[in-house]
């Protein structure tokens, strides 16, 4: 079976061989980015296919020199490498803004990387969550992940409301797996007046769906909510464009997309029509203060301008050495063509699955590559984990979501077509 996919610019029809999975890797012209990673080998010495970036990110091999000349820094200089470390530590988060601000379609003053996504996500609902008595409610979509639901359910815990009546879910209808735009008007049509917040997964962990953010931020502001994104699979993977979409705020991580390693210090966006109000309630630090007084230690609370004045403490520059190494990466590699070859790759991994004609399997994602990052989501009907483990004895790092979803994420930075065949020919095997 052969198959064409038509972007704007060039068409591309599918084969079903490894010689075309090869040929395309030969004329990927970012196809050299591989090698800036090191990838989990199995007894053999061969690279497992690993198709996890979604849940972990691989290390590039640049991260071990730029950690090293911190740890060289630290060594040399103790307490003055804060001022002269080859890349000083006092302004250290300033050499990721502009690279992060880039990724996530902001302005720098929009952006800073500080804290872990779910510690943000509090912090910023502490600012953009101020519920009255009549205007309380917070939307979610259904199947969020765990630790959004439960921070927003603590947060209306925390004001006093109790989550069975002020949780509002936004699900997929019955016998679906996909969200519906009108299903949100609907409920902003009916409950509009009683929601204060939209806090939603800018693209959902579960199925791969990637939602309209600028349509989602518009409907909310219409009914007087202000609106909030999760990119933890957005960032890195799709152009979330932020600014753009006028969202109040959004907060994400580093170490899916972004390899940035383990737990990773997160990223956090407010709009720069909120950076300056003096109403806005939040949680504050010396990081946040005026950097010509911060170390006074003797002034009234100053914060700064834009998103650094939600910093609280002095960050961990050896998780940072980490993220600037990963951005670098992904400057070299520029956005724009990792997207584009982005929605080849994993449609070269629907086109495959598709051509296995096999009834068990269904892809949950959605099959507009705009309403997507490079995640498929694959229900196998009638499967259990057994396949999930089989498929890491196959040497195939993928991700089993209960009761029969297997998620696959190639990475455009470092997967080829070839591990996207290698995949769907392991999966193949299990199956029979
Ligand atoms: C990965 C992920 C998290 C993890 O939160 P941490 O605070 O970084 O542990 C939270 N939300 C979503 C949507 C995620 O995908």
């Amino acid at each position: 079976m052969q198959q064409s996919l038509t972007s704007k610019d060039n068409t591309l029809t599918y084969t079903n061989n490894r010689e075309f999975a090869q040929e395309c890797d030969a004329k990927d012209p970012l196809a050299s980015f591989r090698d800036e990673f090191l990838f989990p080998m199995d007894q053999n010495g061969a690279p497992l296919v690993y198709l996890c970036g979604n849940s972990l990110g691989l290390q590039p091999k640049r991260t071990h020199s730029y950690i090293q000349q911190e740890l060289e820094d630290w060594a040399t200089f103790g307490v003055e490498g804060h001022t002269d470390a080859e890349h000083p530590w006092l302004p250290y988060h300033e050499f990721l803004t502009e690279s992060m601000a880039t990724l996530v379609g902001a302005k720098p003053s929009e952006v800073v990387i500080m804290n872990t996504l779910t510690t943000n996500l509090h912090l910023l609902m502490v600012s953009f969550y101020q519920p009255t008595k009549t205007k309380y409610k917070i939307v979610v979509e259904s199947d969020a992940f765990p630790s959004d639901k439960y921070a927003v359910e603590s947060q209306l815990r925390f004001h006093g409301f109790d989550p069975k009546d002020g949780l509002i879910l936004w699900k997929p209808r019955e016998g679906e797996e996909l969200c519906r735009f009108e299903d949100l008007e609907a409920i902003m049509e009916t409950q509009g007046d009683e929601i204060a917040l939209l806090m939603i997964g800018s693209t959902n962990y579960y199925s791969g769906q990637h939602f309209p953010l600028k349509k989602i931020t518009e409907l909310g502001h219409k009914h007087g909510c202000l609106v909030g994104f999760d990119l933890a699979h957005g960032a890195g993977n799709i152009a979330p464009n932020l600014h753009e979409t006028g969202a109040d705020f959004a907060v994400w991580c580093s170490y899916k997309y972004l390899n940035s390693g383990p737990g990773s210090l997160g990223g956090l966006f407010v709009h720069e029509r909120h950076a300056n109000n003096p109403e806005l309630k939040r949680f504050t630090g010396w990081w946040g203060h005026n950097k010509e007084t911060r170390f006074n230690m003797r002034h009234e609370f100053d914060p700064l301008p834009g998103a650094e004045g939600w910093q609280l403490s002095n960050p961990p520059i050896l998780s940072m050495a980490a993220i600037r190494a990963s951005l670098d990466v992904f400057m070299e590699a520029g956005f724009e063509n990792l997207r584009e070859k982005s929605e080849k790759l994993t449609g070269f991994l629907e086109f495959l699955l598709d051509d296995l004609n096999d009834p068990r399997i269904v892809i949950i994602t959605p099959r507009n590559p705009e309403e997507r990052g490079c995640q498929l989501s694959i229900q196998v009907k009638n499967a259990d984990k057994r396949l999930h483990t089989q498929l890491t004895e196959a040497g195939v790092i993928s991700d089993w979501r209960e009761p029969d979803v297997i998620r696959v994420a190639p990475a455009p930075l470092y997967n080829s077509f070839e591990d996207v065949y290698e995949f769907v020919q392991r999966l193949k095997s299990t199956l029979h």
